[in-house]
C-alpha cells in the first residue's frame, strides 16, 4: 500500500469532529475511513447564494426567500395526474404563493405562521407570482441556520444533520491536495476530464454550477469505468485462462426431443442451438438465457444437462428457492430416469447424513445430475466430471456465486436463466460478462391471462370467480400481502387468511398454507399437495413468486396487489396460464391513490415483460426497480446505468481501446488504475 491510500485508510473516528455517537451514525452510512467520507458525494445542491426580498422577486428568477405561512394550506385536486398543494408567504415587502405540483404529502406540511426559507423557481400565473416545488426548511423564528452560496445535500441517516457532514467533508478535504490521479493522463486528456483532485474537492465544495457538473463528470466516468474493466476481466478470465470439456456428443439429442409431449417454439429452438454449439467447444460457455415467466426455459436447461451426461459428464442446476429446486428435481427425474440418468437433489435441509452420502455419490459419478439451492455451492460438494453449471432465475443470484460455482469442476460450462425483462443494452452491461440468448416468444396455444383489478370491498366476488374454477376442477393461488422485511408478520398474516377462507368461503375446499417460515419438509409436503390437486386453494407468501409450475392451477388471487411492483406482480401471474385452460389474474386492492390505479391498469392490459418493465421503471424509477446489488454488482455511487447511458458508450469505448493497448494493465502507465481495480473488486471476482 502506498502512502496516500495508507493515508486514505486511515480511521475516520480520528479526524476532529467525529466522537464516539457520529462515529456509529457513519457506520451506519458505511463510513469508516477518510476514503469513504470523500466519496460519500451530495445527492444534490441548493444554490443559496442569491435570496430576495419578495418584493425583488421577477418570473423567471431562481432563488432563496425567506417569509411566514400566511393562512393554511389549500388543496386541490384537479384532474387525474394533477393535485396541487398551495401556501401563501409574506415578507416584510408582499407575498407570494408556494406551490407544490403532485406531492401529495405537502398537504398541511406547513402551519401558518411557520417561518421558511425557500429555494427554487419563479413564475407567473393567475395567482401572481408563484414558486413552483421549492426546496423548503422550515425554521426556528428568525434563526437562519442554513448556509450560504452553493450547498451540497448529502445523503445522511437519522441523528445526522447535513450541517454535521459538511463539517467532517471541511476536515478532511485537504487530503484531496495529496492525491495522485490514478486515471492515466492520455485518458484524461482524450475525454476532457478533470482531475481527480479537482473532481473530489469540488464535488463537496463548489462555488459554481459549472464546477459541480464538470466534477461530477470525472467522477461518474471513472465509476463506470473501473466496473466496466472489472467485468472485462472477469470475462477475459474465464475466456482466456480456462479451458471446459468439449460436449461433442448430440447423439439421442433428436429422439429426446420426439419423445417431448410438445415441440419446441422456434424460439426454444434458435436458444437451444446457440447452448448447444457452444457446449461442444473448449472455450468454456457463458450464457444468459432470458425469457418471459412461461416461456419454457426448464426445457432448454435440461436438454443441455442431458447433453453434459451423455458426453459421460455431470451437470448441476442451482434454483432459488428449495421450492424450486424441488420442482426442478421431479420434472427432470420424470423426463431423464427412465433413459438411467441419475439425479440428485442437495438441499439445505437435508440431514447431514444424507448430505453426506449425496456428496459421496457425487464425488463417485453416481449421480449424473445435481440440483439445489445455494447449499450446492456453500457445501464442500467435489466432483467427479463437472461440465454444466445452470443457474435458475438469475436474478437471485450474483456475480460472485456465479465465479464460485464456476470453480468447482474443471471450469464447468455456464449457462443462467433470468425472467426478468432488462432492457437489452442495460442487459450488455449489467451481465457484460455473458453472451445472451432471447426465448422471445411463448409455447403456443397460451391462452392470454385475464387480468381485473378490484377493491377489497369487492372482494367476496373474486372468491365467487375462484369458486367456479373450483368446481370446474382447476386450482387456486391466493398471495397474501407483503411485508417488507419480516417473513414472520407475512407469515403470520398468511396463515390468518387462510384459517378464515377455509372457515367460510372454501369450506368445502382442501385450503393450504405456504410461508417462508415453514419447515422446509412441510413446504414440499404442500407443494406436492398442491401438485397432486389434493390442495384446491394455496395461500401462500411470495415464497412462490419464481418458477414454481403447476398447470392445473388457473386462478392468481393478489391481496393488497399495490405494494407490490409491477415486474413482481408479473412474475406472481405467471404461475398461472401454464397449462391449456383459460387463466384469471385478480388483484385486489386497496389504495386509490392515481399511481396506483394506473399501475392495476397496466396490468389488466398488457401480459408483455418487457412492456411491464420499463413502465415500472417509469413509475418508480431506476432506483428502486434496479437494486444494482441484486445483480452481484458493487454499489454505485455517483454513477446510474440509466441516466449516464451515454457516459457508458464512451467508457465501453475507452475500455475496449484501452485493454487493446495493455491486456493486462502492466504498462507504466497503469500501475495505479491496476492498484484501484483490484482494491475496490476486492472479493467482486470471488477470489
Ligand atoms: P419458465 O420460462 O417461466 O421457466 P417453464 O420452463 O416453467 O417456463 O415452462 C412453462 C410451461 O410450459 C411448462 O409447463 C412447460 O412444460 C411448458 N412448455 C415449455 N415449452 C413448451 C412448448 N414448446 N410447447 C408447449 N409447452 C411448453
Ligand atoms: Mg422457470
Amino acid at each position: 500500500m502506498n502512502k496516500i491510500m495508507e493515508m486514505l485508510k486511515k480511521d475516520i473516528q480520528y479526524i476532529k469532529g467525529v466522537g464516539p455517537k457520529r462515529l456509529s451514525l457513519l457506520k451506519r452510512l458505511k463510513i469508516s475511513n477518510i476514503e469513504d467520507m470523500l466519496y460519500h458525494f451530495p445527492r444534490d445542491y441548493e444554490n443559496r447564494s442569491i435570496s430576495k426580498k419578495i418584493i425583488e422577486v421577477q418570473p423567471g428568477d431562481q432563488t432563496t426567500i425567506y417569509g411566514i405561512v400566511v393562512g393554511t394550506c389549500q388543496s386541490i385536486y384537479v384532474r387525474k395526474g394533477l393535485n396541487i398543494n398551495r401556501y401563501l408567504l409574506k415578507d416584510a415587502t408582499g407575498s407570494i404563493t408556494i406551490t407544490f405540483f403532485n406531492q401529495p404529502y405537502m398537504k398541511n406540511k406547513f402551519k401558518p405562521n411557520d417561518h421558511l426559507m425557500l429555494y427554487g423557481k419563479v413564475k407567473k400565473s393567475f395567482q401572481g407570482l408563484e414558486m413552483i416545488n421549492p426546496i423548503y426548511e422550515i425554521m426556528e423564528a428568525n434563526k437562519v441556520t442554513m448556509q450560504e452560496g452553493i450547498v451540497p445535500v448529502y445523503p445522511t441517516t437519522e441523528g445526522l444533520t447535513q450541517r454535521q457532514i459538511i463539517d467532517i467533508q471541511k476536515n478532511i478535504i485537504e487530503v484531496v491536495e495529496e492525491i495522485v490521479d490514478y486515471l492515466p493522463e492520455d485518458i484524461v486528456k482524450k475525454n476532457k476530464l478533470c482531475s481527480l483532485q479537482f473532481a473530489l474537492k469540488y464535488i463537496h465544495f463548489p462555488t459554481s454550477l459549472q464546477q459541480i457538473k464538470v466534477a461530477k463528470y470525472r467522477l461518474v466516468f471513472e465509476e463506470l469505468l473501473l466496473l466496466q474493466l472489472a467485468l472485462i476481466k472477469i470475462k477475459k478470465k474465464t475466456i482466456k485462462q480456462q479451458k471446459s470439456i468439449p460436449l461433442r456428443n448430440n447423439e439421442g439429442i433428436d429422439v429426446f426431443l420426439k419423445r417431448l409431449p410438445f415441440a419446441l417454439t422456434m424460439a426454444q429452438k434458435a436458444v437451444l442451438k446457440e447452448i448447444l454449439e457452444d457446449l461442444g467447444k473448449e472455450v468454456p460457455m457463458n450464457r444468459l438465457v432470458q425469457g418471459d415467466v412461461g416461456s419454457g426455459k426448464t426445457i432448454v436447461a435440461i436438454i443441455a444437462l442431458y447433453k453434459a451426461v451423455i458426453n459421460g459428464c455431470q451437470g448441476a442446476l442451482m434454483a432459488p428457492t428449495e421450492i424450486l429446486a424441488e420442482q426442478h428435481y421431479h420434472s427432470l427425474k420424470q423426463l431423464l430416469e427412465p433413459l438411467g440418468i441419475r439425479i440428485g437433489l442437495l438441499i439445505g435441509s437435508l440431514t447431514k447424513a444424507k448430505k453426506q452420502q449425496l456428496s459421496q455419490e457425487i464425488q463417485e459419478g453416481k449421480i449424473d445430475i445435481i440440483i439445489g439451492t445455494h447449499a450446492l455451492i456453500q457445501q464442500t460438494v467435489n466432483f467427479y466430471r463437472l461440465a454444466l453449471v445452470i443457474t435458475d432465475e438469475q436474478h437471485r443470484f450474483g456475480v460472485r456465486q456465479r465465479a464460485i460455482l464456476a470453480e468447482k469442476g474443471d471450469n464447468p460450462h455456464i449457462l443462467v436463466m433470468t425472467a426478468t425483462p432488462i432492457p437489452r443494452t442495460l442487459a450488455l452491461i449489467l451481465y457484460g460478462d455473458l453472451d445472451i440468448s432471447i426465448i422471445d416468444e411463448l409455447p403456443p396455444g397460451r391462452k392470454e391471462i385475464k387480468t381485473r383489478s378490484l377493491t377489497s370491498e369487492e372482494k367476496e366476488r373474486v372468491y365467487h370467480i375462484a369458486k367456479k374454477e373450483l368446481r370446474l376442477g382447476r386450482q387456486a393461488y391466493v398471495v397474501c400481502p407483503l411485508v417488507e422485511e419480516s417473513e414472520a408478520i407475512e407469515a403470520k398474516a398468511a396463515t390468518e387468511i387462510k384459517e378464515e377462507l377455509a372457515a367460510t368461503y372454501f369450506s368445502d375446499y382442501e385450503v393450504g398454507l405456504l410461508h417462508g417460515k415453514m419447515h422446509p419438509k412441510e413446504k414440499e409436503t404442500v407443494m406436492k399437495l398442491f401438485l397432486e390437486n389434493k390442495i384446491h386453494i394455496l395461500v401462500s407468501t411470495t415464497v412462490i413468486e419464481v418458477g414454481v409450475n403447476v398447470p392445473n392451477a388457473t386462478m392468481m388471487i393478489i391481496e393488497n396487489a399495490e405494494r407490490f411492483g409491477l415486474a413482481q406482480l408479473h412474475q406472481l401471474r405467471g404461475r398461472v396460464g401454464r397449462g391449456d385452460f383459460q387463466s384469471y389474474c385478480l388483484l385486489i386492492h386497496n389504495n386509490k391513490s392515481k399511481i396506483a390505479k394506473e399501475r392495476m391498469k397496466i396490468m389488466e392490459e398488457t401480459t408483455d415483460g418487457f412492456i411491464i418493465s420499463e413502465k415500472d421503471l417509469e413509475i418508480r424509477g431506476p432506483g428502486e426497480f434496479f437494486g444494482i446489488r441484486q445483480h452481484g454488482l458493487p454499489d454505485l455511487r455517483i454513477a446510474n446505468l440509466f441516466k449516464h447511458m451515454k457516459v457508458l458508450k464512451k467508457v465501453q469505448s475507452q475500455v475496449e481501446e484501452l485493454l487493446k493497448e495493455d491486456p493486462y494493465l502492466t504498462l507504466e502507465k497503469h500501475p495505479l488504475l491496476k492498484e484501484k481495480l483490484e482494491e475496490k473488486f476486492k472479493g467482486f471476482e470471488g477470489t
